[in-house]
């Protein structure tokens, strides 16, 4: 299968240095760099005097002291969550104590509690205990003195996933769903590839010109990027269904074929991505397979 992407994987920054990306638009890297953040996690302050901030990071106090120092004299309003991955609300509770700023997110509704998820990476990465001061919907309006951001859901890397508009500009911060220097994560039971490919098409319908992403550089031209994560999803998914017909028909047998020369600390996230395409042919009734899914369980296709 010929790789159709192309990665982004310079970024201009320094941990600790506010860089600024677009008039009252300012970024601060968290120092937490991985296979799964990149760099490390952006935090992105808003506005000129009262400030928005969207995703507080990990629980760091240099990332926290480098958010204080940028905010200065100025006043932090909001503190607003993309989704509830832990590498993004982490460092929540200590930025709302030092500032008394209000949350706002989708947060994690009834229907998602209760179940202890893990990560592609073996650690357990969800904060189901965020319960936001301003539930969010798609559509919703969050407004401060000088700035206001709409709200887009966009379930499948995360339920609660949250892009965010900034009215008067063309600028989306995209948080995890879009990036520009590897694809997202869609892991399930978390992660939905149905509601992933969606949220991507919903993305092609809107008319964004850079998207600031949770990791990694500004993308521009975020449309073609859109364009080309459709395709790469289409082309997996038909690797995949390829493999089931030629009798390599469990997730574990599949991923050495689909991904090859994979990083060995990969493997996991590759094998749970690869369920998750199973997950939508079976929606679908392109494949079939006896439940609970598994990495080993026989699969069928139609
Ligand atoms: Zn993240």
């Amino acid at each position: 299968m010929a790789e159709t992407l192309t990665f982004k994987t310079s970024m201009q920054f320094a941990y600790g240095e506010p860089r600024e990306l677009a008039p009252r638009v300012v970024r601060l890297v968290a120092n937490n760099p991985s296979p799964f953040t990149f760099k490390g996690t952006n935090t992105y302050l808003i506005g000129t005097e009262n400030l928005a901030l969207i995703d507080p990071g990990p629980d760091d106090a240099a990332h926290l002291d480098a958010i204080l120092r940028t905010i200065g004299k100025r006043r932090l309003t909001h503190i607003v969550i993309t989704h509830t991955h832990r590498d993004h609300t982490d460092g929540l509770a200590a930025l709302v104590a030092a500032t008394g700023a209000r949350t706002a997110g989708f947060g994690r509704r009834a229907a998602m509690r209760g179940t202890k998820r893990t990560s592609p990476s073996g650690s357990e990465f969800v904060d189901k205990d965020f319960i936001p001061d301003i539930p969010l919907v798609d559509g919703q309006r969050l407004e401060g003195n000088g700035w206001a951001l709409d709200a887009v859901h966009t379930p499948g890397h995360a339920p609660d996933h949250l892009c965010f508009a900034l009215a008067g500009t063309h600028i989306l911060f995209s948080g995890d769903h879009v990036m520009g220097w590897n694809t997202s994560v869609v892991a399930p039971p978390e992660g939905n590839m149905g509601a992933y490919i969606r949220s991507l098409e919903l993305m092609g319908q809107r008319s964004d010109a850079t998207y600031f992403p949770g990791h990694g550089g500004q993308v521009e031209d975020p449309q073609r990027l859109v364009k080309a994560f459709l395709l790469h999803r289409r082309m997996r998914e038909h690797a995949i269904l390829e493999c089931i017909r030629d009798g390599k028909n469990t997730a574990r047998a599949i991923v050495p074929i689909v991904y090859k020369g994979i990083d060995p600390k990969l493997l996991n996230a590759a094998t749970l991505s690869v369920l998750a395409h199973v997950e939508h042919l079976m929606e679908r009734g392109l494949v079939h397979c006896e439940t609970p899914l598994s990495s080993d369980r026989a699969l069928s296709a139609s």
